[in-house]
């Protein structure tokens, strides 16, 4: 209540009300909430100077830093719409993506200077290079411009970012998010986590998915402050949360494996964690288990799109819930979860009726509320196609309970279809994952001329395990023991790594 934010500027402008001493930026060189607020103001001030104007779009080529969070709030404050870049993109996916949104101004820090240049040539934009130090932020910064600046008063439905996904099928698609969108998530996600301004995130998935994103913008609200891991690693990202006593972050499913098996050789065991969350693709109930034995803190699974800010639910424990036995409660925590406080959510079956909520039925999910995005960016016919009846559909296939829990099987273009049979691939990579020898997997369908698709599961194994052909013949008979015949995977490979996008899930269509 005591916040009445309605524009991203404002969550700026709120949180450094509450409490304008207190630090909004930890790390090596902190920034409390009266800095941050100048700092941005004078970067909004230089923006406005070099001719950038409500509704022009800004792209972003940038690690995890306080500046992401400068730029991030100087573009609201002068309503110039963010373009997050995803810095794992070759040179001419970027380039496609600052043509399709037609970006004025391209900003990339030093590291990303080569590629920024080489994606923005050609295309009619100015572009800033961001040196480490001197000036800055790119831009010249005066003091003096402030006395002048006034923030642009930006309308709920006017958009404040544009987010590429990632492109699977065919070229990025612009998901454009309105001020209303990020700030009515921001302030649910504030009250759904009890997040507050003794909180301290750790930005550890990359700023430029949502994944992490959110929190840029609800964290501020709250008062909250930030600190952040550049490049992702294991061992560097539990230092940080030791270091910097983080209390809450939201790792992808990869980064987590990556971060509990290197957690006892740091002997890391939580530190001031108070609430881990997952999101952006399925977790195993085993690394579920392993989260709370290892960070011995409070565990919950999100889930979401970038169209959608991106939560649709959350896996929050109800107090009945926590009566029940650890079996189970360990089981719901695996689940994706209930709707999100802004979202009405439903599973549809192909005539778009409503599934029995018996656990069992698979639908897709849909969903419609506040926070959902008004359509794609220039793409008509997409839009139309997955707002069909009001409701957006997510591709993503799922069960639900009769509490209203949804449980995500599997993406409707990742489902394998093997002898007129349909294989949903998280459960063939929950077996899997429950191998102590797994350290990640990813079941996924390969070509057949006998049965149409095969199943097929790509296996990385833990450090110091060996792959031999007992090993395989013990995998096997692992997954017989859990999954029907025809769920089996006909065939092992190992992988040292598997193929990545660029915000960290396993890219299934590259081990297609
Ligand atoms: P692109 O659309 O460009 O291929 P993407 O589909 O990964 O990329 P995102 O918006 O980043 O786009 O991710 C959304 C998808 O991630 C969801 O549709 C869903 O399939 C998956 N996902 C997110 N959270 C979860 C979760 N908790 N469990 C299972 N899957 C999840």
């Amino acid at each position: 209540p005591k916040n009445a934010a309605r524009t991203v500027w404002e969550a700026l402008e709120s949180g450094a009300a509450l409490q304008p001493g207190a630090p909004a930026i930890g790390g090596e060189r902190p920034l409390d909430y009266r800095s941050l607020l100048t700092t941005t103001r004078m970067l909004a001030a230089a923006l406005q100077r070099a001719g950038i104007e409500p509704g022009d779009r800004v792209a972003l080529l940038h690690r995890n830093a306080p500046l992401f969070l400068v730029w991030t709030f100087a573009c609201a404050g002068v309503g110039a719409v963010l373009v997050p870049l995803n810095y794992r993109l070759s040179a001419a996916e970027i380039r496609d993506v600052l043509e399709d949104s037609r970006t004025r101004m391209l900003v990339a820090e030093d590291c990303f200077r080569e590629l920024a240049e080489s994606a923005g040539s050609g295309v009619d934009l100015q572009f800033v290079g961001l040196s480490a130090n001197d000036p800055p932020f790119g831009l010249p910064l005066e003091t003096d411009a402030l006395h002048g600046f006034v923030a642009h008063a930006s309308e709920e439905d006017d958009v404040a970012h544009l987010y590429y996904t990632s492109g699977t099928t065919g070229k990025p698609k612009g998901v454009p998010l309105t001020q209303r969108n990020v700030v009515q998530h921001a302030l649910a996600a504030i009250t759904e986590l009890d997040l507050a301004n003794d909180d301290l995130w750790g930005h550890v998935a990359p700023m430029f998915h949502l994944a992490d994103a959110w929190a840029t913008i609800a964290i501020t609200l709250a008062g909250g402050c930030h600190v952040f891991l550049p490049d992702f690693d294991g061992r560097a990202a539990l230092a940080l949360f030791e270091e910097s006593g983080v209390t809450v972050s939201n790792l992808v499913p990869t980064m987590l494996q990556r971060m509990l098996a290197a957690a006892p050789a740091a002997g890391f065991d939580g530190g001031s964690l108070r609430l881990v969350l997952s999101g952006g693709a399925p977790i195993s109930p085993a690394a579920v288990a392993a989260v709370l034995d290892t960070f011995h803190c409070e565990y919950v699974q999100t889930y979401g799109l970038t169209e959608t800010s991106p939560y649709l639910t959350l896996g929050i424990l109800e107090p009945r819930h926590r009566e029940e036995s650890e079996e189970r409660q360990l089981a719901r925590r695996s689940r994706t979860g209930r709707p999100f406080e802004t979202v009405e959510l439903d599973v549809i079956d192909e005539g778009g009726r409503s599934v029995p909520r018996d656990d069992r039925t698979v639908g897709e999910i849909v969903a419609r509320g506040s926070t959902i995005t008004p359509g794609y960016w220039n793409r008509p016919a997409e839009t139309k196609a997955a707002f069909r009846g009001g409701w957006f559909h997510t591709g993503d296939l799922a069960t639900i309970d009769a509490e209203g829990w949804v449980n995500i099987v599997d993406r409707k273009k990742d489902m394998i279809l093997t002898g007129g049979e349909n294989v949903y691939s998280i459960e063939v990579e929950n077996a899997l994952y429950s191998h102590p020898a797994v350290l990640e997997c990813a079941a996924y369908g390969a070509p057949s001329t006998e049965w149409g698709e095969e199943v097929r599961a790509a296996v990385v194994l833990r450090d110091g395990i060996e792959r031999t052909e007992g090993l395989e013949a013990e995998l096997r008979e692992h997954c017989a023991e859990r999954l029907a015949r025809y769920k089996l995977p006909r065939a092992f490979v190992f992988m040292r790594e598997l193929p990545k996008t660029g915000s960290g899930k396993i890219a299934k269509r590259l081990l297609r």
